[in-house]
């Protein structure tokens, strides 16, 4: 299919191909999932919510839950708040949810609706019925990217209903970063082994990864509490994981209650879940259990048995900023050799970072963001890598550069088990570890002479 890709890149201003994020709504509708009992509700039209929706729908094989505004040619021109109030007295009377949270979308932004506006006149007109609560999020996705969208509403989760009583708490916030369901539950079996208590917001865990028990649940057993959200402003420290999805929501937190906080990247590998145990650590004031460091251990075994199919191992690599400056920091602690590092959205300080993790194994890297894949594509043509790794659209290079390739990130549309195993803490990194040398195997398998195969590798 990108057989015709040339190696001759030539600059491009105005034209992403393949590009290597999506809209901000997308990032705003996971996170809202990730509440308990809340509906997402998309404030534009029709067709934006259903995209949203599928594409969520396809990663994560769940039904995906979200309202719209349905805007048409009126509220296109006389703007959304008569939609937007419609949409509130059905939902609440419809779906039942105990909270709506609104995101923008390019249409509403253009028309420039005041959704707190809109708000207020819905509670004094009493759509929004005595206990229920709406939020807001401002996504226009002419700016940011589905990363910024879920950053944008963590932070709504703070501005709305974080509360300080003035009585702190033994309790530390996770804002976890746009991580996998597993993911999610990963780090809450971290927080328990290490016996801290902790409030951790957004939690997809049991929403979208929920067991099949025979009878359709609209809002299932997971995701954080309203009780929970409005209590994060007693804790006495947060831990944010991912600085571009979770920073936003942590300062404000800090403003707004006087909570603390540490960003951290996210807990993938050796060190990025040592750093991140560490922080549990001082700020729960608690000791790492021997299971735990048993758990390292035998990641550190597995990296010391694969070492030599992974050393010096080139790799292309594309994705969220987070996820990708994680997985750099992981490749290079293996062994591997980042060659090209890709993100859709834009950002100097994370082109300045990726280059000092990179700066001991390749000095050359080549880092770009708010780029495409159809640019790591040519950049591979003129400088051959060893290893893939990005999303679902990255399987077309792949093929075309009959290249291995390991699917991480967002979105995974032709897998299974990113929604089953964490790829976080010392058990997610055996995973990767796993994947990584199995993508080798298989292309040596797959391609090697009969008389060069190896049975014991
Ligand atoms: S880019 Fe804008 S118009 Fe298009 S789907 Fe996303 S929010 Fe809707």
């Amino acid at each position: 299919m990108l057989e015709g890709t040339t190696a001759e890149i030539r600059e491009r201003k105005a034209l992403r191909i393949n590009p290597a994020k999506t809209c901000q709504p997308i990032g705003a509708m996971y996170a809202a999932l990730g509440i308990h009992k809340c509906m997402p509700h998309s404030h534009g039209s029709q067709g934006c919510c259903a995209y949203h929706r599928s594409h969520l729908t396809r990663h994560h094989k769940e039904p995906i839950v979200a309202t719209t505004s349905s805007f048409t040619e009126g509220a296109s021109v006389f703007g959304g708040l008569a939609n937007l109030k419609t949409a509130l007295e059905n939902i609440f009377t419809i779906y039942e949810p105990d909270i709506v949270s609104v995101h923008t979308t390019c249409l509403s932004e253009v028309i420039g609706d005041d959704i707190p506006m809109i708000i207020k006149k819905s509670e004094e007109s009493g759509i929004i019925p005595e206990g229920k609560l709406v939020i807001h999020a401002n996504t226009p996705s002419f700016v940011g990217s589905h990363v910024t969208g879920f950053s944008a509403q963590c932070a709504a989760f703070v501005d709305y209903l974080a509360e300080s009583t003035g009585a702190k708490k033994n309790v530390i916030n996770l804002f976890p970063g746009w991580v996998e369901p597993a993911d999610m539950r990963e780090i809450k079996r971290l927080a328990e082994m290490l016996g801290v208590e902790y409030i951790m917001a957004p939690d997809t865990s049991d929403v979208l990864d929920s067991a099949l028990e025979g009878e359709y649940q609209m809002y299932p057993d997971g995701g954080t509490t309203i009780p929970q959200l409005k209590a994060m402003g007693d804790s006495m420290a947060t831990l944010a994981l991912g600085p571009m999805a979770s920073t936003l929501a942590a300062d404000k937190l800090k403003k707004k209650c006087g909570v603390e906080n540490k960003v951290l990247e996210l807990p993938i590998g050796i060190g990025g879940t040592d750093a991140f145990v560490n922080a549990m650590r001082i700020a729960g004031d608690v000791t790492v259990p021997r299971e735990l460091e048993k758990e390292r251990g035998r990641l550190v075994d597995m990296v010391s048995d694969m070492s030599q199919y992974l050393h010096r191992k080139k790799v292309a690599i594309f994705g969220d900023p987070d996820h990708v400056t994680a997985m750099v920091k992981f490749l290079v602690e293996v062994g591997m050799e980042p060659a090209i590092v890709v993100t859709g959205t834009k950002g100097k300080k994370w082109v300045a970072k990726i280059k000092e993790i990179c700066s001991e194994v390749n000095p050359d890297v080549e880092v770009a963001a708010f780029s495409d894949i159809h640019y790591l594509h040519q950049w591979i043509k003129g400088n051959p890598v060893d290893l893939l790794m990005g999303n679902t659209y990255g399987k077309y290079v792949a093929k075309s550069e009959k290249l291995p390739f390991v699917r991480f990130g967002f979105p995974i549309l032709d897998r299974v088990g990113h929604r089953a195993f964490p790829l976080i803490g010392y058990t997610g990194g055996m995973r990767l570890i796993e994947k990584i040398t199995d993508a080798f195997f298989d292309k040596r398998d797959r391609e090697d002479a009969d008389e060069d195969i190896e049975l014991v590798l």
